[in-house]
C-alpha cells in the first residue's frame, strides 16, 4: 500500500490521525469512545486487539486491509435503496422495465484533478458526480466533501434524489457528486482551489438547466459561490447573468433565496409537527434527540425549540453530549461554530455512542451520515418517531427493528425534502429574476411537504406498508406515468 492509491481515490486508506480514528469508531458503531483517550497511532482494529491484550501489532504500518474489511462489513447504501425500489415494485406492480431504468444511474463521472496545496506541492484529488435521472426536470443535487465518499455512495444518494423531487412533484431529475477529502485538513484558501478544480473537471456536464449542485455534508454557500464564479467564468461573457442558477445555496447576495439555509430544516419540524398533529401528540415539553449537528441538525433543533420542544442529547462526530434539563440549540450552535463540534460543550456532560443511541426521549432526529441506526442502535432506540434528516441513516436491519418495536419513521426521501424544495424556488427566482420574501418561502415549503406527507400517508394506508415503502411508491407512481406517456425512444 503507498500513498498514492489513497490519494488515487481508492477505498484503502491509512490511519494517521486521532480524528480519523475517532469517525471510524463512531461511523462503524462502536461504543464506549471514552473521553480523553488518547490515540496511539494505530487502526481500531489493532487498538482493540491491544485494548484486549492481544499480541501487540508492530506500529507504523499500513493497517489498510483492516480499515477495508471494517468498510465492507458497513451496509451498502445503493443495494438497501435499489432493494427499496424492487420492494415498491412488488407492492404496487410497476412495470418491471421502467423499474430496470430507474435501478441504473444514467451518467456517472469520476475526475482526476491537481491541485496546488498551500506549500507549493500538487495534491491529486478525486471527485464524482452520477447523474440518475432526469425524466422530470434537471438533475440536481447536492455536493460532499468527505473522507468516506465513494462511487456507491454518490450512485445511492443520486437515486435517491430522484425519488425525493418525484415525491414532492417538482421538475427536478436526481444527481449527486463529492470529493473524497476532509475539508478539515484544508486551508480556506486550498479549499477555494479544489472546489474551483473540480468544477472546471466537471465542466459542461453541468449547467443552469442540465445539473444543478447544491450544499450537502461540509459544503456550504461558500463552496457553491465558488463554484457559481468558476462556470460563469468559463461561459460566454453573454451568457453569464443568465446562468446565475448553475448552483442552488448560493450566498442571498450572490443569488441565494431567503431560508435556503434552513429549508431541509424548517421542512423537517414541518413534518413533525403533522406527524404530531396527525397522532394527537403535543410536542410542547416533548423532548428530542439529534445525530449530527451541521446544517440539518442545528436548523432542525432551533425550529423545534419554537414549538416549546426540549433537546436533551446531540452526538456529532466530535463526540456527544446529554443533559436532560435541556439543551439551548442557539447557545449550542454558536458553541460549535467557536468549537468546531459539540466535544466539551459545558452546559451538557459526556456520553459514549451507545449512552446517545438509548437516551428515552420522544423524537430521534437523525441528520450526519449514512448507516447509523443498525439493528444493534434501532434496539436501544426508546423514541416514539425517527424523523429522518439525514440520507439513508437506517439500513435494512435497522429498518426492521424500528418497525418492530412500533417507531414511527418519517423516511429520508420526504423528511429532508425540504433543502430541494428550497433549492427550486431559488432556481425559479434566479430564473424570473425575482427575491421572494422569507414568509412567501416558508409557505410554498410547507403547502408542498405537508401535501408530499399526505400522498405518502394516503399511499401506507392503502396498500397497508410501511412509510419508506409508501414514499418509494408515491415516487415511482409519478415516473413510471411520465415513461408511460413519453415512451421509450426510438
Ligand atoms: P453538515 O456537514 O452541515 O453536518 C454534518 C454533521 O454530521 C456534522 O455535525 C458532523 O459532525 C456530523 N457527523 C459526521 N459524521 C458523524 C458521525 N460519524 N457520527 C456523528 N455525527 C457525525 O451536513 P448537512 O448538510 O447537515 O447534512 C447532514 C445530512 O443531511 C446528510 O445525510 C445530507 O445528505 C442530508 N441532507 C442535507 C441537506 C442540506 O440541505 N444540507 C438536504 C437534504 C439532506
Amino acid at each position: 500500500m503507498k500513498i498514492n492509491d489513497f490519494e488515487n481515490g481508492q477505498k484503502m486508506k491509512p490511519i494517521s490521525t486521532a480524528k480519523e480514528w475517532k469517525l471510524l469508531y463512531f461511523q462503524h458503531g462502536r461504543p464506549g469512545l471514552e473521553e480523553g483517550r488518547t490515540f496511539k497511532g494505530l487502526c481500531m482494529h489493532c487498538e482493540l486487539q491491544s485494548l484486549c491484550n492481544l499480541p501487540k501489532p508492530e506500529t507504523g504500518i499500513w493497517h489498510c486491509e483492516h480499515y477495508r474489511a471494517e468498510i465492507m462489513k458497513k451496509s451498502n447504501l445503493y443495494e438497501t435503496v435499489i432493494k427499496q425500489l424492487e420492494k415498491a415494485q412488488g407492492v404496487n406492480n410497476f412495470d418491471r422495465d421502467i423499474c430496470k431504468i430507474m435501478a441504473k444511474t444514467q451518467n456517472e463521472l469520476i475526475v482526476h484533478f491537481p491541485v496546488k496545496m498551500d506549500d507549493g506541492h500538487i495534491k491529486m484529488l478525486t471527485g464524482y458526480r452520477v447523474q440518475h435521472n432526469n425524466v422530470l426536470g434537471p438533475f440536481k443535487g447536492g455536493l460532499r466533501f468527505h473522507p468516506m465518499v465513494d462511487i456507491d455512495e454518490v450512485r445511492a444518494l443520486a437515486t435517491m434524489m430522484t425519488w425525493k423531487s418525484a415525491i414532492v412533484n417538482i421538475p427536478f431529475g436526481g444527481a449527486k457528486g463529492g470529493i473524497q477529502i476532509d475539508p478539515s485538513e484544508y486551508s480556506s484558501k486550498e479549499l477555494e482551489k479544489i472546489s474551483r478544480r473540480f468544477t472546471f473537471a466537471l465542466g459542461n456536464n453541468i449547467g443552469p438547466d442540465y445539473d444543478i449542485p447544491a450544499p450537502d455534508v461540509n459544503t456550504n454557500p461558500q463552496i457553491m459561490a465558488w463554484i457559481q464564479d468558476t462556470y460563469l467564468s468559463t461561459v460566454a461573457p453573454n451568457e453569464r447573468n443568465r446562468c446565475i442558477h448553475v448552483v442552488t445555496g448560493k450566498p442571498i447576495e450572490s443569488g441565494g433565496s431567503v431560508g435556503r439555509e434552513k429549508a431541509t430544516g424548517q421542512g423537517v419540524v414541518f413534518l413533525i409537527e403533522k406527524w404530531a398533529q396527525d397522532k394527537g401528540f403535543n410536542l410542547e415539553c416533548a423532548t428530542y434527540t439529534v445525530q449530527g449537528f451541521g446544517n440539518v441538525g442545528s436548523w432542525t433543533a432551533r425550529l423545534m425549540k419554537l414549538n416549546g420542544s426540549k433537546l436533551i442529547a446531540v452526538e456529532d462526530v466530535t463526540g456527544a453530549i446529554r443533559n436532560r434539563e435541556g439543551i439551548d440549540p442557539d447557545d449550542l450552535a454558536q458553541y460549535v461554530k467557536e468549537h468546531g463540534g459539540v466535544a466539551d460543550y459545558p452546559k451538557a456532560h459526556a456520553i459514549d455512542h451507545e449512552a446517545f443511541f438509548s437516551t428515552k426521549a420522544d423524537i430521534f432526529i437523525p441528520a450526519a451520515l449514512e448507516n447509523s441506526i443498525t439493528e444493534d442502535t434501532a434496539e436501544i432506540l426508546n423514541v416514539k418517531l425517527v424523523a429522518e434528516g439525514a440520507n439513508g441513516p437506517t439500513d435494512e436491519k435497522g429498518d426492521e427493528v424500528l418497525r418492530r418495536n412500533g417507531i414511527d419513521i418519517i423516511p429520508d426521501i420526504l423528511c429532508n425534502s425540504g433543502g430541494v424544495i428550497v433549492s427550486y424556488f431559488e432556481w425559479l427566482q434566479n430564473k424570473r429574476s425575482e427575491s421572494w420574501e422569507l414568509d412567501e418561502v416558508d409557505f410554498k415549503l410547507k403547502k408542498i411537504i405537508v401535501s408530499a406527507y399526505e400522498k405518502v400517508r394516503d399511499a401506507s394506508e392503502k396498500y397497508k406498508v410501511d412509510w419508506r415503502t409508501a414514499a418509494q411508491i408515491v415516487a415511482m407512481y409519478r415516473l413510471e406515468m411520465v415513461y408511460k406517456e413519453r415512451g421509450i425512444f426510438p
